[in-house]
């Protein structure tokens, strides 16, 4: 029997994954709107370096870990994406902010440069499939139910940074924070000297990790909120009661990690390090030797011995860097199979290419705006993180 290919429906992540389309509630999925230069074009990397010397200091480019390679070479500065929003509101005089990431991080940029600075996503396609997994009706109607309950009043709401500008907005609306994989633990402490309750979005795995790992509730103190079903698919007594309200989001990457891929890794390589990012599921995590955030497993594989064995559980982009520049280590994947963000990876030297030489024939392409009512409100909840007391961890001690 042959089967046929059934085209995935109009969801957000179908779009972003297609990379055409168009739903404007949603981290973006449209269709390039340019004329870019052929992937095969030999030239494309002339281009790109005559583009910007062209531009000069009118330009910054960001690179986030998780681009390619060929995006990269180009990065004024590499990070993940509270660093590189940081960069860019340290650039006031940069005109343009070239953002090599996802689109939620091009809004955090835009929220944190000046109004004459212009943020400009090369692919617009570019989004995050975890971010569209809380869109602002479903959390409103989420804080709807809590308000009914009565419990909204002791409720925080944190958001990951890896949300929209409008989630942001919501958070800093209702007396809340944002938070990254690095200081997660702080925002999470802060939240609980405010309410008795956290509302943790939009990714279940990190604050089931932090809660759980690193401040001590239990399991059963969280709940999962899954906006797809009335009242969360959660009864009255199971919100009244938990003390963490996790979101049912997730990254798909990270997600894709189990339990059998540290144990095939510590069967086929023994001594081997596991170092996963807290994105990861809770059981991974729990598997792993260590867990912390990007730049955490950047600085952890840095100052690990030479000859040390190391299997990373994070974006294969990122790995694959770490594993060419410590040739002195065994640097590998966590997985079997491969496993790049999708939509990361939509960033390439062609759309750079015309972004940059657009950008030289005076034309702003692709430009991320967040309105003005949302910034204010989400950089109250960015700055309430800046706000928060204490230092990263370190990474590891090597072994
Ligand atoms: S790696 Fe995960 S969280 Fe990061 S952009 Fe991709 S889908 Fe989103």
């Amino acid at each position: 029997m042959t089967s046929t290919w059934v085209e995935p429906s109009n969801t957000a992540t179908a779009l972003l994954l297609l990379g055409r389309g168009s739903d404007p509630d949603t981290e973006r999925g449209v269709e390039c709107p340019g004329d870019l230069p052929a992937p095969s074009d030999p030239d494309l990397v002339a281009r790109a370096t005559a583009a910007k010397a062209k531009l000069g200091s009118k330009v910054f480019v960001l690179g986030h870990h998780y681009q390619r390679d060929e995006v990269i070479q180009f990065a004024d500065v590499t990070g993940d994406s509270f660093k590189l929003a940081r960069e860019a509101a340290a650039r006031p005089d940069a005109e343009y902010i070239v953002f090599c990431g996802v689109h939620f991080m091009a809004e955090s940029a835009d929220i944190l440069t000046t109004d004459a600075q212009r943020v400009i996503l090369p692919d617009l396609a570019a989004g995050c499939s975890m971010a569209d997994m809380a869109v602002l009706g479903q959390v409103e109607a989420a804080w709807d139910t809590l308000t009914e309950l009565g419990i909204a009043g002791e409720t925080v709401p944190v958001t990951y940074m890896n949300s929209s500008a409008d989630i942001k907005g919501f958070v800093g609306r209702n007396g809340g924070v944002v938070c990254t994989s690095s200081n997660a633990k702080r925002a999470l402490d802060w939240a609980f000297e405010q309410g008795s309750k956290v509302l943790f979005l939009p990714d279940q795995h990190l604050g089931r990790n932090t809660a759980v790992l690193e401040m001590g509730l239990s399991l059963d103190d969280c709940v999962l909120y899954d906006p797809h079903k009335p009242g969360g698919g959660l009864t009255p007594e199971q919100l009244r009661d938990a003390k963490m309200i996790l979101w049912r989001g997730h990254c798909s990457v990270h997600g894709r990690f189990t339990l059998d891929s540290v144990n095939d890794v510590r069967a086929r390589v023994p001594g081997v390090n596991v170092l996963v990012h807290p994105e990861c599921r809770h059981e991974v995590v729990t598997a792993a030797d260590y867990v912390g955030s990007t730049e955490y497993i950047i600085k952890a594989v840095e100052a690990a011995p030479a000859g040390s064995a190391w299997a990373l559980g994070t974006e294969l982009n990122l790995v694959r860097r770490l594993a060419l520049a410590h040739p002195d280590k065994q640097i590998m994947f966590l997985d079997k199979a491969v496993c790049y963000c999708s939509t990361m990876n939509r960033i390439d030297l062609p759309h750079l290419v015309w972004a940059l030489e657009e950008l030289v024939a005076g034309r702003v392409v692709n430009q991320i705006t967040v309105d003005a009512d949302t910034a204010h409100h989400a950089r109250v909840a960015l700055d309430q993180m800046l706000a928060l007391p204490g230092a990263d961890t370190p990474p590891p001690a090597a072994s």
